[in-house]
């Protein structure tokens, strides 16, 4: 579904991402580590066309990643992204956070979209929260909102960026919930997390990030049992 093929970006001299090939197949959980500065958010970002890459090509769905204009807003509907710090509309209620991109980019009747999205806070476990506005909410409720507004889109994959990093310790369980049940279904998903238990239990593949390069990847139980990288080694020694 995502095929990035020798992907490279500076940042000036900063060389962030280095000859990246990376295949994430439909219905594929790939989880992104590394140590901080390694290129994980940038590599997210690139996906996404947040970032424009400098060589390489990146395709989704068969089709080469758009640059601008209606395609890429297409783009940027079937690609979810969820990250670190919610980014919610403070002046929004969560409802209507759910509601706002398929009435605006998507045109979908109010109605219509108000149902979806009332299901889709019901399948996150906060529709009883619809109607206030997102300082009313924890952290975790936030990031379950924001998560029910990504899929309100009907993606074909989603890329996490830390979703769980900005959350206290307690509601952290709460959001890696809702994302493994994602995974169960069979959406297509890119985390970069630093729950390894997310990534033994719920990926189907690890890949370790280092300097801009994909160092490794490896199913995970093959991958935390036996990094074969040093770098790997070294990482896991200081996170587990
Ligand atoms: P973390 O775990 O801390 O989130 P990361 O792996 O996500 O790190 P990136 O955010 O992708 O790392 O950044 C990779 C490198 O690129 C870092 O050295 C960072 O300082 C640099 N960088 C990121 N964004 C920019 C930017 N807009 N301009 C210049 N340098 C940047
Ligand atoms: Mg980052």
């Amino acid at each position: 579904l995502i095929v990035l093929e020798n992907v490279n970006k500076w940042f000036g001299p900063l060389h962030v991402l280095q000859d990246v090939d990376l295949t994430v197949e439909r219905g594929e959980v790939v989880v992104v580590i590394g140590p901080s500065g390694s290129g994980k958010s940038t590599l997210c970002r690139a996906i996404n066309r947040l970032e424009p890459i400098d060589s390489g090509s990146i395709t989704f769905d068969g089709t080469p990643l758009p640059a601008e204009g209606r395609p890429l807003a297409r783009l940027r509907s079937e690609v979810g992204m969820v990250f670190q710090s919610f980014n919610l509309f403070a002046h929004k209620t969560i409802l209507q956070n759910v509601m706002l991109g398929p009435v605006k980019v998507r045109k979908e009747k109010p109605a219509a979209a108000r149902e979806r999205a009332m299901a889709l806070l019901e399948r996150v476990g906060i529709a009883s929260q619809a109607d206030k506005f997102p300082a009313q909410l924890s952290g975790g409720q936030q990031q379950r909102v924001a998560i029910a507004r990504a899929l309100a889109m009907q993606p074909k994959a989603l890329l996490f960026d830390e979703p769980t990093s900005a959350l206290d310790p307690e509601m952290v369980g709460e959001v890696l919930d809702v994302m493994t049940s994602l995974a169960k279904e069979g959406m297509t998903m890119v985390v970069v997390t630093h729950e390894m238990g997310f990534a033994r239990h719920a990926a189907k593949r690890v890949v370790f990030m280092a300097d801009g390069q994909l160092v490794e990847q490896a199913p995970p139980a093959e991958f935390f049992a036996n990094p074969k990288s040093d770098r790997a080694k070294d990482f896991l020694s200081k996170i587990l």
